[in-house]
């Protein structure tokens, strides 16, 4: 087990891969700073591809000219605003509903749709979602494992049945923080293979179990066919590809438009930042459960994309990750056992089956975590 020598991303993240102890994010990073990604011609190729989703609009007569997958944060608001404010398009915000919604998150929401969007929200079937929760939480370890399913589907569905063909995603995730891509368009083209492989494991029509979950059960989180898919000419481009991806510039260019309410704490739990991920209950699960399972949790993951940016250095990181990362999310708890229908007992114990031997031992009753433990002994 390593940490890159350049962020503190741990060469447990899944899909990384690493260079001279240097982990592909940073390598990407670097590029970008150099000026290797030529950003003038990604502003002409996305400028052609706007052209083409006009031309494509006026002809069909169409109302939307796109669909925006929609969380209410940051990122995917940013992308609306941009496409809307420096394009003129009109995009459709689809919001696929968290599993337990925030106050914030819903504050968010309405902000952004008070700034002029028309939207749809896809609500779970909760009583579904609850069992599945419950089945990813205990045998993968993501308790959100459906989810990422059902937004990564129902946007597709929707894409075909409204013959609206032009998808815009926020970023690709593989690239800009360290993974493993599979094809080297997928960059700028979102790729059902990699989706289905790397986010979501297998297919979800494997997740039916008589009579406790039946396929109509699972409708919400199965893609259309590769072949449908290509037959009604659904495009899905990331955003992020064409202009540089900062998460921080998001956060600040959404609060410069709306009234964008940070987290209620004053910070997520985990972490330093108080703008990401601020919807749903059950991402705080999410992360602390990295942590069990990789050994580094939100903290480490802000942190490493603020030295990447150059925000900070890696250094004083060090500092942050030791006093953040890896905090259990103690307010989050009750609506999650609640959810899931199991008490607190259950709910440890799950949580201490995901633990990496590799990555954790036991002294006098206490975990330690010996991933942890190399980056605190580093030298400063
Ligand atoms: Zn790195």
């Amino acid at each position: 087990m390593k940490y890159c020598k350049k962020c503190l991303t741990p060469d447990t993240r899944p899909r990384i891969s690493f260079k001279d102890g240097v982990c592909n994010a940073c390598v990407f990073a670097e590029e970008k700073r150099r000026g290797d990604v030529n950003y003038n011609e990604r502003e002409t190729e996305l400028n052609n591809h706007i052209a083409a989703i006009k031309e494509y609009s006026s002809s069909n007569g169409n109302v939307y000219d796109c669909i925006i997958p929609w969380s209410g944060g940051k990122d995917s608001s940013a992308v609306a605003i941009h496409l809307k404010e420096d394009f003129g398009l009109n995009p459709l915000l689809i919001r696929f509903n968290p599993l337990i919604p925030t106050k914030v998150g819903i504050h968010n929401c309405r902000e952004v749709l008070n700034h002029g969007f028309d939207s749809m929200q896809i609500n779970l079937n909760v009583s579904v979602s609850r069992k599945l929760c419950y089945r990813f939480f205990l045998e993968r370890g993501n308790p959100k494992l459906h989810w990422d399913a059902g937004i990564a589907s129902a946007i597709f569905k929707i894409a075909i049945d409204l013959k609206l063909p032009y998808i815009f995603y926020a970023e690709h995730g593989e690239t800009n923080y360290g993974g493993r891509v599979l094809h080297k368009n997928s960059e700028k083209i979102r790729d059902y293979e990699e989706i289905i492989e790397n986010l979501v494991g297998d297919n979800p029509r494997n997740w039916v179990d008589g009579d406790n979950i039946t396929p109509r059960d699972l409708y919400q989180y199965v893609m259309p066919t590769p072949s449908s898919i290509k037959k009604n000419g659904i495009e899905a481009h990331y955003y992020g590809y064409y202009r540089k991806w900062n998460v921080k510039e998001n956060y600040r260019y959404v609060a410069s438009k709306i009234n964008f309410k940070t987290a209620e704490r004053g910070r997520t739990y985990g972490t330093f930042t108080n703008y990401d991920s601020l919807d749903d209950y059950t991402d705080d699960l999410y992360y602390y459960l990295n942590y069990i399972k990789f050994g580094y949790g939100r903290g480490i993951r802000d942190l490493s994309r603020h030295i990447q940016n150059e925000e900070i250095t890696r250094e004083e990181a060090i500092i942050l990750a030791q006093k953040y990362d890896g905090e259990f999310p103690e307010e989050s708890i009750p609506p999650i056992l609640d959810y899931m229908g199991i008490d607190r007992d259950e709910f440890n114990k799950i949580v201490d089956s995901h633990r990496t031997p590799s990555i954790w031992s036991q002294s006098d009753g206490r975990w330690i975590n010996i991933l942890r433990e190399k980056l605190m002994h580093e030298k400063i």
